[in-house]
Parts: structure tokens; C-alpha cells; sequence
């Protein structure tokens, strides 16, 4: 839940403010696709959203949690519940696809062997049971973004933020790793917000989200067909 949120870079006279006025709502488990132009500050807002960088007013409360006055405590503790990927994958080259999933379950306190056996079956359902031995260098950039996606997930996060997460990737590649998400997510019971300039991929969100020079402008919910609950 975000309100009234304002968001501003430097300080002085060379102080700008790249937020204005947000609010939004998101409920558990739903899908939310971020749009807008370049510079328009969905990267910002979703770097506040991950506990990455400090709120500075108005109120964002994120899984219960209230950011705006939070201890670096608070945070630090906000992110283990979160999972993060990004248009780089970030994926460490002198770690394996198996032991870049692991790093995510380090301060988790599970056993060496539940550790090794969650990150198979999340490579398993990424589809990357036979590469777990592989270096990020010898997999093909969607092998890669996959390889992340298991990272994000395999801790079971509440919340999952994607920022481009296909912007690296062809168009059949793009497709496969967000219907991925999509079909992990919704097994998991978790929500994700994803930042995207690709109009390819907006057919998997709940939700539309729409920036514009810091401003939320268009927030509209996708008429779909949802079976009675
Ligand atoms: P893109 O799609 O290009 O990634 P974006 O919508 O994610 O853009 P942001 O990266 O959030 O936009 O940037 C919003 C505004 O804030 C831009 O004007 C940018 O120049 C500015 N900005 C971003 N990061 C910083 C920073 N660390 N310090 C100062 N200004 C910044």
C-alpha cells in the first residue's frame, strides 16, 4: 500500500523530484505490470518498493512493513522476504547456476542438504535440471534470466519485483521467462511487480500500471475472466 509517496534525488538547490503523489494498492498475488517512458521513475519506485533505497515521505507499506522511517534493520530483514530480478541478471560467474540458486537460502537456517535439494527442484522447474553444474558463461542469456528467476524463488518470497526482466532476451526467450513466472508465482501464492517497456509480455499482468514523468497516470485493471471464487 502506497501513499501520498514523493521521492526526490541530490540535495539543495540541485534537489529534484522524480516522484509525485503515488498511491497504490496491491493485493497479495496479483500480477502488476509497470509501464512508461525512460526516466519516467519506475526504477525509483521500485527500488523504494524493495527496500533498496530509503522512503522519504508519505507512507509505503510493503508486506506490513511501514519503509517511510524504517531502520536499516527493518529493511535488511523487508528484503528476505522479497525476490528481485533484474534486466542484468546479476548472476555471480565464479558460482555455478546451482550455487548462485543456493546464495538466496544462506541466511535461511536450513540444512546443507535441504539447501542443495530446493535448488535442484528449482532449477528442475525452470527447466535447467541438467545445467545445475554450469558457469553463467557457458548459458545462453534466457538460460540465464531463468537461472535468476530460480534465485528469486527458490526462498519462496511474498513478493517479487522483475525490473526488464526480458529486455536482454528475443522474443520467444521474453515469452518463455515471464510465462514462467507467471506459472511459479501463481503456484507460490506470491506477488510480482514487473517493470517493462515490452507491450509483448503486458497480456500476463492482473493490472497496468502506467508512469509518466514521476507520476502514476493510468492504472487500470484488465477485464479478464475470473472463474467465481
Ligand atoms: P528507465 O526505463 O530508463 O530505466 P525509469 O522509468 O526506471 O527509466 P528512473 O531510473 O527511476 O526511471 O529515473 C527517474 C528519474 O530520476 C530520471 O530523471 C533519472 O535521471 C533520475 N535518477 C535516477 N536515479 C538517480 C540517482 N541515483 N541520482 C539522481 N537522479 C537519479
Amino acid at each position: 500500500s502506497i501513499q501520498a509517496l514523493d521521492h526526490y534525488y541530490g540535495q539543495g538547490r540541485l534537489q529534484k523530484q522524480v516522484l509525485f503523489d503515488i498511491q497504490l494498492d496491491i493485493q497479495a498475488g496479483e500480477i502488476v505490470i509497470m509501464t512508461g517512458p525512460s526516466g519516467s521513475g519506475k526504477t525509483t519506485l521500485l527500488s523504494l518498493i524493495g527496500s533498496l533505497r530509503s522512503a522519504q515521505s508519505g507512507s509505503l507499506k510493503v508486506l506490513g512493513q511501514e519503509l517511510c522511517g524504517a531502520s536499516k534493520q527493518q529493511m535488511v530483514t523487508l528484503r528476505q522476504n522479497i525476490g528481485y530480478i533484474f534486466q542484468a541478471h546479476n548472476l555471480l560467474k565464479f558460482l555455478t547456476a546451482k550455487q548462485n540458486v543456493q546464495m538466496s537460502l544462506e541466511l535461511h537456517a536450513l540444512s546443507a542438504a535441504e539447501t542443495h535439494a530446493r535448488a535442484e527442484a528449482m532449477l528442475a522447474a525452470v527447466g535447467l535440471e541438467e545445467r545445475s553444474s554450469d558457469y553463467p558463461e557457458n548459458l545462453s542469456g534466457g538460460q540465464k534470466q531463468r537461472v535468476a528467476i530460480a534465485r528469486a524463488l527458490v526462498s519462496q518470497p511474498k513478493l517479487v519485483l522483475a525490473d526488464e526482466p526480458t529486455a536482454a532476451l528475443d522474443k520467444q526467450a521474453g515469452r518463455n521467462v515471464v510465462e514462467l513466472m507467471q506459472r511459479l508465482a501463481k503456484e507460490q501464492g506470491c506477488t510480482i511487480l514487473l517493470v517493462t517497456h515490452d507491450n509483448r509480455i503486458l497480456d500476463i499482468a492482473d493490472r497496468i500500471m502506467q508512469m509518466e514523468d514521476g507520476r502514476l497516470t493510468a492504472n487500470a485493471q484488465r477485464t479478464q475472466t475470473t472463474p467465481a471464487a
